[in-house]
Formats: structure tokens, sequence, C-alpha cells
């Protein structure tokens, strides 16, 4: 089993191109979308799911109501329904931003999810012990050093891959099920917007790494 997540950050025109590609080979896929401005596109989250693919929800509730547990749950039931105005939604991703002080996943130590009629949290339902995980964080297939939240309890011992063209040759030796999260807005098709992801995060890396090294102190 594969199972193909995106995590819509930004830039829902290329959640689009990407869907579409997918679609073109047969692919189908979840993608996580924020309610913020500028990613929710309603017309853009209609056109992925019509394709066949998954809409979830992204949220990031416990870090908008800064750490408040019952501001965050209500905010949760109403961007929630609001999605659900539009496709249907029957799983959940926490959109874990770097900087952050809050984690949103903590939101369900005091609440349960399945009362909202969701069946998975992507982070918590998934038994990664049985599962290769493998994200594009940090604009890199195996960056544990710079990634302070998109991480899973696993006791599997990845294969280390840097490119792309590696995780290709790697994914069909792998004798589990795989779990693979892309980020959208990280993938281009001219070479200048590419060199710009490139470079910027290299310096955002630079930046986590400084954080996470201050936090473990
Ligand atoms: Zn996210």
């Amino acid at each position: 089993v594969a199972i193909i997540r995106h995590d819509v950050d930004k830039k829902p025109e290329n959640a689009l191109k990407m869907a579409e590609i997918e679609h073109s080979l047969g692919i189908k896929a979840t993608y996580y979308f924020r309610t913020t401005k500028g990613v929710y596109h309603k017309k853009i989250i209609m056109k992925i799911n019509e394709m066949g693919h998954e809409i979830g929800y992204h949220y990031e509730v416990l870090a908008k109501a800064q750490g408040d547990k019952k501001k965050a749950i209500a905010l949760f039931e109403k961007e929630l329904q609001e999605l659900r105005t539009l496709v249907p939604v029957k799983t959940i991703c926490m959109h874990g931003s770097p900087w952050s002080k809050w984690r949103d996943s903590d939101l369900w130590e005091d609440y349960d999810y399945s009362d909202y009629k969701i069946i998975a949290e992507a982070f918590l339902t998934l038994d990664y012990n049985s599962i290769y995980y493998y994200t594009d964080t940090g604009r890199r297939w195996d960056g544990g050093l710079y990634n302070v939240r998109d991480k899973v309890k696993t006791n599997l011992q990845s294969k280390e891959v840097r490119s792309t063209y590696e995780l290709i040759e790697i994914l069909p030796t792998l004798m589990e099920d795989i779990s693979l999260n892309s980020h959208p807005q990280r993938w281009h098709d001219s070479y200048g917007r590419w060199l710009f992801e490139l470079v910027g995060q290299n310096i955002k890396n630079l930046a986590k790494k400084y954080f996470l090294k201050s936090r473990n102190q």
C-alpha cells in the first residue's frame, strides 16, 4: 500500500497541477487543505475532489487559538463544517508550523476527532512501525535534522534518501507499506522558481537547525 499525501500549505494552483498529473497517471492522493487566506480556494478544492482525489482538513486551530483548547475545538468544528459544504471530509492532518509553540495534535488529548465523523488523523492513526514515511519537508527526503514537526514515531530504519531519483530507486525495494508526503508549493516546472525554492529552503533549514538546538538545550 502507498498513501500519497499532500499538505497544501501555500499555492493551491500548484496542488491543482499536481492533482492533474497524478490523475493522468491513474494515481489517487489525499490533499490536506489549510483554511487560511490564499490557500482555501473553493474552486480548486472542488476540482481536485472531482478528479477522484480525497480532500482532507489541514487544521492548525490550536496554534490559531494560542493554545486555548476550548477555543480551538470550536474553531475546528466551524472550519470542518465549512469545508464539508464543498466536499466530503473523512480524514485530517495537523499543520505542523515549525515556529509555533503549539503542537496541534495535542488537541486530541482532551477531545476525540471521531465525534466529528473523522476516521483518521495522519500522524496519530497510522502505525508508522509498519509504514515507511518519507516527506519533502526541508526540501529533501531525509530531513530529520531540520524537521521540527513533520515527524512520526517509528522503529523502522529508513534508508538515507537525499534526491528524488534516489527515492524512486528505493521505493520498490521496501518490504513495508509507504506513506509519502509532499508539499505542492515546493515543486516547480521552471528553473528560476526551482532555484528560488532551493536557496530559500537552505536558509530556512539553517534557521530550523539552530531553533531545534536552542530548544533542546
Ligand atoms: Zn502544513
